[in-house]
């Protein structure tokens, strides 16, 4: 790029930032550095599965979607929004965009879900807390049901936490990279906003967990980002 299209770019890009409605989860096409260093989740989740799961998963997804948004010449910036409607598309390019942009944008949202252990509120707090209790009775009765659809999900998908059209929270899950933005594509009734999901992949886990994908999943509990999933639901039903 020569200096007067960079510049051109960048104050496109400026004045987007600027004047457009933004959402705190807008992502875009590229892959954002992983918040903490590798080794941070340990003991919960090893530094060998966060290297290959970020650098090498989650980077392949990335440079998969790009190839296939080149492809068929589709010129969306926007991840979500890209993933959303997936339907729109030409045909021949929903798969491998399903299946790479589903990734990346999953992967963008599971980094910024976890954080080190001990580093933020140990559980959910103030609405979001409150929204737990009153929607699944207890802490620990969410915990329940996200946990058991994330162990009932055969093969590699996710489990989330999603606040619905109506602004319900309700659990549920995907498989492969489906997301519950996909609208077409997921249950309706399924459709919401992700404000935590866990990665069941085999990749996410194995290393260190095996066959014990409930292990994990106990585990994983120690370093949710509780902050930032209390800061998607504040905007989830501001949207
Ligand atoms: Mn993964």
């Amino acid at each position: 790029m020569n200096r007067r299209a960079f510049l051109t770019t960048s104050t496109a890009a400026l004045a987007g930032s600027f004047f457009a409605p933004t959402s705190s989860h807008a992502l875009d096409l590229t892959q954002a550095p992983l918040p903490y260093a590798p080794e941070a989740l340990e003991p919960y989740i090893d530094a060998m599965t966060m290297g290959i799961h970020f650098g090498k998963h989650h980077a392949g997804y990335v440079t998969k979607l790009g190839d296939a948004l080149k492809a068929a010449n589709i010129s969306q910036t926007d991840a979500q929004a890209l993933v959303s409607d997936i339907k729109s598309l030409p045909d021949a390019a929903q798969t491998a965009i399903r299946n790479n942009g589903g990734g990346h944008v999953n992967h963008s949202w599971f980094w910024k879900w976890m954080a080190p252990a001990g580093s933020g509120p140990k559980g959910p707090e103030g609405k979001l807390g409150e929204a737990i209790q009153s929607t699944f009775t207890s802490i620990d009765d969410f915990k329940k049901v996200f946990g058991e659809a994330a162990g009932k999900r055969f093969g590699s998908g996710w489990a989330w936490l999603i606040v619905t059209k109506d602004g319900g929270l309700k659990v549920t899950s995907t498989p492969n990279q489906d997301n519950p933005l996909m609208k077409g594509i997921v249950d309706d009734a399924d459709l919401g906003t992700p404000i935590l999901g866990i990665d069941v992949w085999e990749h996410a886990y194995y290393l260190k967990y095996q066959n014990k994908r409930p292990d994990y999943v106990t585990a994983w509990w120690n370093v949710v980002n509780w902050a930032e999933v209390a800061k998607g639901y504040e905007a989830a039903k501001k949207a």
